[in-house]
Formats: C-alpha cells, structure tokens, sequence
C-alpha cells in the first residue's frame, strides 16, 4: 500500500480546498457536480479495470526492474538509428530541465523567442547540411518526411501535369524497408501509383511526377544521383534525397547534386535511439516551394518597437485555415528533439560536426579493411558508415549472429549470406577488433588486431563535400561548456513554460509532467536499445508495450492499441486508414465519405483528406451542440458511400452532448464507423469512455491526458485504440512483427512509435490507479467549473451544457470586444503576459475567443491568481469603454511590455509603469519579462527569412 499518495501530488488542490470550491461552484459534492456535467447514460456503471496506484517510490522500484530486462548490446544495426553521445550539458540542462520540456508550440512568440531560436538554428543546420534554402522545423520521422516529400512533390505538379495525370513516383529500391512501407501507405489513398526499381535503369515513363531516392543508400553506398536527376528535370520530375544528416559533413551535399528536397532524421545528432524514437525527422527544399512545404517554419520578424524578432511564418497555411486542403496535418512535431539536434550542432560546430563524421568513417573504413583482409567480400563500394558484406559460401549469417551474440553485439541481418553494419560516433577501435573477431572466428582464421585507426577518406573524391557549413555565429560561439550552458539558460529564460505558471490552452491539457515519470528517460536501459533488436534484448520495453497497450485498451474502453502514431494527427490518419481498409476488406471501398462537424480541430479534415476521403461538414446549433437532424439528413444522404464520423467528445466547445449515443447509432445504421478523436479524453477517463459510448476507433494525445510534456511543439504520442472488429487492421511493421493480421502497412519508421516516452504514461496509469485516474477527471472538471464560476459576471461563457456546467474547459467569448472595448482577444493575450500568463486557446474553435482548461494539477492559488488576472483585465477593457484609457494608447493594445522599455529614460504612454509592468501586488514576486515586444506576423511573411543569420547582427 502507498504511504504516500499519487494523486494527491498529482492534482493540485488539496482535499480541505475542495469544499469551498463546489460552494462556489454552487453544488454539496462532486458527484453532483459530475452528474451535471456528464450525461447518465455514457456514465460507466463501475470502475475501469486498472490496478491500484502505486507510490512515486513504488513506481521507481518498478520501472527500474523493467528497465534491467532490456539488454544493452552494442547495435551495429544502423537503417536510420545509431548510436550518439548526447552532450551532458544538453543533456542536463534540455532534455531534462522542465523549463524546455514543459512549454507549448510556440504559438504567443513573444513569450517563446528561446525555443524560436532554437528551433531556427535546427533550420539552419539543416539547411547548411543539406545546401537546401529552406527547411523546416521537424517532422515526425524519417519515413513520414519521405511521405510528406511524396505528397509534396505531388500537389508541385504543373498543371499541365495533373491535367496529363502524371501520378507515379519512383522510388529506388535501395531506401530503407519501413521508409518504403510509410511511403506505400500514403501513396495508396492518395492515389499515386509506385514504382520501385534500381535508379540506374530505371524508365521514368511520362506518367512519373517525382522520384525518391537514398543517400547514402541503404546499403550503405554513395550513390552519384547527378546524371538521374538531371534526367528527371528534363522530364519536370523533382527528385527528393532521403540524406543521412552526419554523412553530409563530409560527402557533397543533396542540392549540389541537384536534389530538389532533402528529407530524413537527425537523431544521431544527440537524441538517443530510444528503441524507435522520438526522433526530429527534416525535410528541406529550394525558397521556390517554400508554400508547399509541410510542417512548421520558423522565422524572423520585427516587434512593435522594430527590434528582430522569431515567430512561427506562414501560419496562415496551417490546418485550421486550410482544412482539408491543407499541406499536411502536421500539428504537434517534434520540437524537442529538434532543439537538441540544433544545440548539437551549436555545441559541435562545422569542426566538431566534421570530426565526428571522420571518426565514423574511419572506423568503417577499418572494419572494412580488417573483414576484407579475412577474405571477406565488401559489397559496398563507396561508403560513409555502412558496409555490406557477402558472405562466402559456407558460411552463414546465422553463424554471424551466434557469435556476435556471445560478445553482446548485434548487426544488420539481411539475407542468409549478407550481413550489414552501420558505425557510428561513438565507435571504438576496441569494437572494430572485436568485430573482426567475430568474423574470423567464423571463418576459423585468426585476426591481427588493429592498432591504430588511419584518418584517410576511401570513398572516391568526386563524392567528397568541400563547401563550408555552419558558419553563422551561434555555431562557432558555443563551444567551451561553460558558455553553452550560459546560452542555453539565456534561450531558457526568455520562455513560458509550466515552471513559471498555468498555461491553460484549452484542447492541450497542460497539465503535470511527473518529475518521476521523466526520470526514466535519461537511463541507457531505455535510450540505448536499438528498434530492431532481437526481441530477447528488449524485454522490458515490450512488458511495458503490452502493458500500457492493455491499460490504454480499458480505459478507451477497446480491444486493442497501436503505438505507432507520433502524434494526435497522426493517430487521426492511422485510425482513418484502419477504418477505410475494414470497409475494403468487406468489399465495401467504395465508402469514402468522412463527415466531420464544422467546430473540428483543422487535423481532422486535413487527416481524412490524406486518407483518400471526401469531407462532408455538419453543422453546430446556436449552442454549439452538433446539429443533430443535420447529421441525420447527411448520413442518409451519404448512406452508400459513407466510411465514417469523426467527433470530438466532450465536442472542442467542452460540453458532454447529450446525444451523442444517438449520433453514433446514426451514422452505424447508415454504414459508416464512429472515430473518436480523443484530445478531451482527459474529461472522460475513469467516467466514461469512447468503445462504452459507442465508437469504434478513437486515438489518444499521450502528451496531453496522459503526461508526456509537449517539449514546446513535439514529441507527441498518438496510439490509437480499436473496437474488435478493427484489431486486425492496426498497423503492421515489416521488420518487427506488431500490428493485426491483416494490418495495414506501416504509419511511422518504428514499429512502436516513439517508445523511449512510454515509461512517462506507464507511470502515470500506475501511481494513479484506477481510483486517481478518475479523480483525475474528476478534479479536472472541478477547476474548469470554479474558473467558470468565478469568472461569471466578468466574460461570458460561449457554451454550457444542458445544467449550465462546462466540461474540463470552457470558452470566453470576446466576439464582440472589438466593438465594444475596441480591443480583441488578441490584445487580452499579450496583456496577459504581463502578469506572467501564458494565453488560452486563442480563437479555436471560435473565432475572437479564449478557450480555458485548467487541468487538475493546477492548485486552488494558481486558479485565483488566474482569475484575478482575467478580472483585472476585463477593468482595464472597461476603462477604454468608459474613456478613462486612451483608445490607443493603452495597456492592452501596447501589451506585452519589455523591461528595456519600462526602464527606458523616456516613458510617454498615459499610464504608469506600475500599471504596465505590475498591475497586481503579487505579480513583482515572481515577474516575468517578454523578451520582445507585440510581434508583427505579416511583416514576417512578406520578408520571409528562416535562418538564424540575422540574428547574429542583434547578439
Ligand atoms: C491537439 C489536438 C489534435 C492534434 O494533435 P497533435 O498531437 O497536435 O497532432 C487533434 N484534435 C484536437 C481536438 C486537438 O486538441
């Protein structure tokens, strides 16, 4: 039994707190409170089936028991995962400081400029690597960057070219097996036929858009791809370079080949393989398609006081504007690892970055050498860090493997006579004796140990890299420890994280990020395991796979779970996909209709479009409830061709629609399936459930309910969990078994997604239990319903549910402050920032509104700071409408305030500096400066600048 309860460090009010709290609220319990929140018929009727919590204490104990079941042999493995050192002061002062791994996508870049610039020295490094003019700032592997250069590349047709039908990419066969598979199931959908072939013959006939290619190939050759792509341009074929980002250093770079993207991983670059991920994938191009580019793009702008500053560019592409036609459903990326990947760089420099990429080499180079000189056929020609070899007749690669597993080393398998091996940066002389070992002791020769590794390149020198990188300042600033930790703390302190206060963006659950449940991320135990191991050296990882999957499987109230998705959107495809291949598999393809409600997160429409599904909207009432006989009228309407609903329940407004049972059995009877999107889960665990209400298919954000930090815009987790009827469709891997039996092809380069962060939800399930979990939910709906209590009177609440309660979040409206205080919900935004707020959600779903959600690990204090900073707020908005502040000039529309200006010499604005800089008494105690002032976006995007060159003049 714990001595020490979970949940109530967990949640933040205390037990004595909660009484004043429902008095306000103006219910006697919180089963009141719950009855009048959530509908009686979804209720569950008894507690999930999960264990009883567990300590902090307890869960240390376990997860380290888990962790000595996997075994730490050296993995030579190499297809996309190697092994790197991770600089003790990234190590220390990112990966694990909550200040980096706790704040949002940078969505209020005035209270974001250190992660912006982290974020903007990934693109540069990238760029710089790649030769490439822009790139952008993470995707969510290897293989889904290729995807995405796919799709790209595609919506790039001429028109003359979509007119002609031209629908084929060629892909050479040499890529890496679960890129291929990732990039065979986007295609399908998508309607893009794939033909796979050997670059060198192969016929790009007039139906081919683009061509993919691997460098170095998967084979571990450095392929000259000049002559192919010079070819494919003739034809208007773009071609894309999957590029291994160390090789760069020193082999020429993708665009001086003629590359028109460049995509892959940056994970050798300090990110541990973690047994898959999460890893920052890249993808980089020429300025000229810089529209069509997925994902996220940092840029340079000025603030209101014409100083530099970074925000996110072009953000009017993204999903919520763009819908179904936007360029990707990439949301939630992987911010995090990419800052790391970018501080690297930043720590290494072109030198470093360089030294590192030799010492790969050369250690392949001399395994080469010893495995040759023990008769050994190399097959790889040119190489930077992977050698094939054929096997002579005789011996076999199951040989190889027996004794490379006595000495706890594992290679790449690939055919009975083909065994390949990948080097790395943190490869020893030491190693490349033992591998020779192995080899000969297959061979019953004898090896001569190598004393000494030469420094001489051996691939031909047409291959060789000779243009500089990395030459903007940061890279060459940083080098000694003391002044990156310094850089690092400067880039910390210019953000909002969870360390400074509540960020209630409505829809992101910003809630607690154990410090336990974090601690297991930083143990080798867990960062060192390759993903394709033998399953007999990860036997912790996959106890707890299974375990999680089966927690995540009852309180989805499903069958079974995928982890593969790296993120919600992600999940939303997978699940998608799953859904269309059961229509297929019941002769039923036909069925492509999604209908989705007009108040959907933009991922949704963008999601189903990339499963290959026409979009059908339904309508919302005046109360923001899903129109009802609207849905009924377009699913019967659709009946023939309708593949499924996708809803968001609580809906994105934050109320239990009542009728949701009855949606459900709507769209059933017309033949279409329910999908669930399940980003408000965190109002339904332990209280209801998606399979108990009805749907078939939902995906998790276990970076939103289940307390993996968001890391400022990535990693995300998005599983998905299925009804019995869709268990054999989920994701298969081609390389790990995992998946159903008829699943479909892959969605990630890893089998189980990003792994390395499970141990954060696996201890969050544990310590809670059952009981926590739900008065999780529970205390979350509390704190959403004092908020709204107590900020009634001041700002109304856009929607309620059939009592007048809100669910775990609610939405301010402010729809009509422009006219009435002539200032909008964007200025409360920077105004908040001055009494050291990060903003809610601002204008989703609604337009011009704030949508709240506290979370039940924010305390009764931090509530009421918050509420009496909104109130203090709503009076200054009165004093522009009552004329005592000027129209203009005032705290709200020039907000955020910079010290530089509070503490300028001259100060003209009619209000105090008081006013500005500490409109509260408790505010001074712990205040927080903008580093910019109001950031201006469209200047950015019309001077579009996504390097951190500038910067280097303002440092
Ligand atoms: C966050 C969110 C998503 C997208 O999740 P990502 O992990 O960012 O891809 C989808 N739907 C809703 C309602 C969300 O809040």
């Amino acid at each position: 039994m714990a001595t020490d309860s979970f949940v109530s460090r967990h949640n933040g009010p205390r037990e004595s707190e909660i009484a004043y709290m429902l008095k306000q609220i103006g219910v006697s319990s919180i089963e009141e409170l719950i009855d009048q929140t959530v509908p009686k018929p979804i209720r569950l009727p008894k507690p999930i089936a999960i264990s009883e919590g567990i300590s902090e204490y307890e869960f240390y104990k376990k997860i380290k028991a888990i962790a000595a079941k996997n075994k730490i042999f050296r993995s030579f493995i190499g297809m996309g995962y190697y092994g790197t050192a991770t600089p003790a002061v990234i190590l220390r002062n990112i990966f694990e400081n909550p200040s980096w791994y706790t704040s949002y996508t940078p969505y209020q870049a005035e209270i974001s400029q250190g992660r912006l610039e982290a974020l903007i020295n990934f693109q540069t490094m990238v760029m710089d690597l790649t030769g490439m003019e822009i790139a952008n700032c993470s995707l969510l592997d290897e293989a889904t960057a290729a995807a995405e250069a796919m799709l790209m590349m595609h919506g790039l047709r001429s028109r003359a070219a979509v007119k002609e039908g031209k629908n084929t990419l060629f892909v050479d066969e040499n890529i890496f097996p679960q890129t291929l598979d990732v990039i065979l199931t986007r295609a399908e959908p998508a309607g893009i036929e794939v033909q796979l072939g050997k670059y060198s013959e192969a016929e790009l006939g007039s139906s081919v858009f683009g061509a993919i290619v691997q460098y170095p190939a998967a084979n571990g050759e450095i392929i000259d791809y000049t002559q192919f792509t010079e070819d494919a341009h003739k034809q208007e074929i773009l071609v894309t370079a999957i590029a291994d980002i160390l090789s760069l250093a020193i082999i020429k770079a993708p665009a001086e080949w003629g590359a028109d993207i460049a995509v892959g991983s940056t994970q050798r670059f300090g990110v541990p393989m973690g047994f898959g991920g999460p890893h920052a994938g890249y993808l980089a191009t020429r300025d000229a398609y810089k529209r069509q580019m997925p994902g996220r793009i940092i840029g340079v702008s000025i603030d209101s006081a014409g100083n530099k500053a970074l925000r996110m560019a072009l953000q009017t592409r993204e999903q919520h504007i763009k819908r179904e036609k936007a360029t990707s459903n990439i949301c939630t990326a992987q911010a995090l690892l990419a800052t790391m990947a970018g501080m690297y760089a930043v720590y290494h420099g072109q030198e470093g970055i360089k030294r590192i990429a030799n010492h790969t080499h050369n250690h392949a180079a001399l395994a080469a050498d010893k495995l040759e000189k023990l008769g050994f056929k190399i097959t790889t020609k040119n190489f930077f860090d992977t050698i094939e070899i054929t096997l002579p007749v005789g011996i076999k690669a199951e040989d190889i493997r027996k004794i490379a597993l006595e000495k706890e080393i594992n290679f790449f398998y690939k055919a009975d006579d083909k065994v390949q091996m990948s080097f790395d940066e943190v490869v020893t002389l030491e190693e490349i004796n033992s591998i020779a070992e192995i080899f000969a002791k297959a061979a019953k020769k004898s090896a001569e140990k190598a004393t000494k590794v030469e420094t001489k390149v051996v691939f031909e020198p047409k291959f060789a890299r000779t243009s500089s990188f990395l030459s903007e300042k940061v890279f060459n600033h940083y080098h000694s420890e003391t002044e990156m930790m310094r850089y690092i703390k400067k880039l910390e302190r210019k953000d909002i994280s969870l360390t400074h206060s509540m960020i209630s963006l409505g829809s992101c659950t910003m809630k607690l990020n154990a410090a336990v449940e974090m601690l297991p991320l930083s143990w080798s135990e867990f960062g060192a395991i390759h993903p394709f191991v033998p399953s007999n050296q990860a036997e912790g990882y996959l106890e707890l796979i299974k375990e999680l999957e089966q927690d995540l499987a009852i309180i989805t109230g499903f069958h079974a779970v995928s982890l593969q998705p790296n993120s919600g959107a992600a999940g939303e495809y997978a699940g998608l996909m799953v859904i269309r291949q059961y229509h297929i598999h019941r002769s039923e393809g036909h069925r492509n209709v999604a209908i989705i409600p007009t108040s959907a997160h933009g991922t949704n429409p963008a999601s189903a479009a990339m499963a290959g599904m026409d979009i059908v909207l339904v309508a919302c009432d005046s109360k923001g409830n899903i129109d009802v006989e609207d849905l009924r009228q377009k699913a019967e309407e659709h009946k023939n061709d309708l593949a499924c609903f996708m809803v968001t329940y609580p809906s994105t407004h934050g109320i239990f629609e009542g009728r949701i049972k009855e949606m459900m059995d709507i769209v059933h009877k017309n033949g279409g399936l329910v999908y669930m999107d399940g980003a408000n889960m965190n109002a339904q665990v332990g209280i209801t459930n998606p399979g108990f209400i009805g749907a078939d298919v939902c995906h998790l954000n276990l970076h939103k309910t289940f307390a993996i930090p968001h890391g400022g815009g990535g990693p995300g987790v998005g599983p998905i969990a299925v009804a019995k009827h869709l268990a054999e469709f989920l994701p298969s891997h081609s390389l790990v078994k995992t998946g159903g039996e008829n699943g479909i092809m892959a969605v990630s380069a890893a089998p189980f997604g990003s792994a390395s962060v499970l141990p954060i939800t696996y201890g969050y399930i544990k310590m809670l239990g059952a009981d926590g979990l739900r008065k999780a939910t529970e205390m979350a709906i509390v704190n959403a319903n004092y908020l709204a209590a107590r900020l009634q009177g001041h700002y109304t609440i856009l929607y309620k549910g059939e009592m007048g309660r809100v669910g775990h979040e609610m939405i301010l409206d402010a729809q009509n402050f422009k006219k009435e205080y002539d200032a909008d919900a964007t200025d409360i935004s920077k105004r908040l920032m001055d009494y050291g707020f990060h903003a809610p959600t601002l204008s989703f779903p609604v337009h011009d509104t704030l949508m709240i959600e506290p979370t039940e690990s924010e305390s009764l204090q931090e509530l009421d700071r918050f509420i009496e900073t909104m109130i203090a707020i709503k009076g200054e908005l009165e004093e522009i409408k009552s004329g005592k502040a000027d129209k203009e000039d005032n705290v709200l529309k020039n907000a955020p305030h910079t010290a530089l200006e509070i503490t300028a010499d001259e100060w003209k604005h009619p209000y105090s500096r008081t006013k500005a800089a500490y409109p509260l008494a408790w505010i001074a105690e712990n205040k927080f400066w903008p580093a910019v002032a109001r950031v201006d976006n469209g200047y950015g995007d019309r001077n579009l600048i996504c390097t951190c060159a500038p910067l280097d003049s303002y440092k």
